[in-house]
């Protein structure tokens, strides 16, 4: 018997509803159900069967830590039933970077997991939550989408969960992995691969889930110029577990803030607000005991320092971890 294909709605535009086919922006987002949105997926029912499973219904921008890890179990959960062959995750675009960092860290399997959601919502004009929905499940019923972590597919590409950004606001053609670039592209019904994630995820990952639902806070402080003392000192007084310094250019931290973010006694990551590029040691980060980034963006540090805070790391571990993920 064909294995099946879980698909788990979260929300986001893909179901999505205006008030006209031509509102593109003023729309609600996470209304329809999962099944109406593939029912309206012409011939999806080829690559079937499927097992549906309306996790929630939500604007991305509003998905929680906690949710994450309930998401993150039911995938577990999914996976490890042997009449799955895969699973495709319908979210909004906005968040959905970090969602699929926080899986291809968390969910231990070689199975296909893909995460697809649209531009434009449901019954628009030219709605792209249709194809990509299609081409998310073509991507997992293809047998080289094993072992390749959590993947992103949108407007026809496949992108790697580690190296995917949205780069537009509005724009079909908003993902891309700027510093590795698309895995692969999705065409004549099959994913086709150009490249290979070398970080590790998934099967090779070390990472787990809190048992109590509840991860280490780490805040995100984005730098400017003309930044004063008192944005620093402000979130270290919410006593966060780690802190993100997405600093201007090569990670570079403006004064006052270097001033009151030295030598804390929690891990501060040097990361860059640029959205393209790496971030590496520089001398001057001994002086002030930061860490650095390597080539993720402030928000997928922030995940994974999340998830490596749920332990005792030496400087040296967390040093390597960022070398290795
Ligand atoms: N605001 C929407 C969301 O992330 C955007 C989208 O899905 O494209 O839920």
């Amino acid at each position: 018997m064909t294995k099946k294909i879980a698909i788990i709605g979260t929300g986001g535009t893909i179901a999505g509803q205006g008030a006209s086919d031509t509102d593109l922006t003023g729309y609600t987002a996470g209304v329809l159900p999962l099944e109406e949105i593939i029912s309206s997926v012409p011939g999806v029912r080829d690559y079937g069967p499927f097992v549906c499973n309306q996790f929630c219904n939500i604007e991305s921008s509003d998905i929680t830590l906690f949710q994450w890890v309930r998401l993150s179990k039911l995938v577990q959960k999914c996976v490890d039933n042997d009449d799955i062959a895969g699973v495709v995750i319908t979210h909004g675009t906005d968040s959905m970077e970090e969602t699929a960092y926080f899986l291809h860290l968390t969910v231990h399997t070689d199975k296909p997991i893909v995460i697809t959601g649209s531009m434009r919502p449901a019954g628009a004009v030219s709605a792209d939550g249709p194809i990509n929905l299609l081409q998310a499940i073509q991507v997992a019923r293809t047998p080289e989408s094993y072992n390749k972590g959590v993947l992103v597919v949108m407007n026809g590409y496949i992108d790697s969960a580690r190296d995917v950004t949205k780069m537009n606001t509005t724009n079909v053609a908003t993902f891309g992995s700027p510093n590795a670039g698309h895995l692969g592209i999705v065409q004549d019904g099959i994913a086709q691969y150009y490249m290979c994630p070398l970080r590790k995820h998934t099967m090779e990952s070390e990472f787990g889930l809190p048992e109590d639902d509840d991860l280490p806070r780490v805040e995100i402080l984005t730098c400017y110029a003309g930044i004063e003392e008192i944005m620093g000192l402000a979130i270290v007084a919410t006593n966060p577990s780690g802190l993100i310094l997405a600093g201007l250019g090569h990670g570079t931290i403006p004064q006052p803030i270097r001033k009151v973010t030295s030598n804390l006694p929690i891990p501060v990551v040097r990361a860059s607000r640029t959205g393209s590029g790496i971030v590496s040691k520089v001398p001057q980060d001994v002086e002030a005991g930061y860490f650095v980034c390597d080539s993720l963006s402030p928000q997928k540090a922030r995940i994974l320092l999340m998830l490596a805070l749920q332990k005792e790391r030496t400087c040296k571990d967390l040093e390597r971890i960022f070398k290795e993920y």
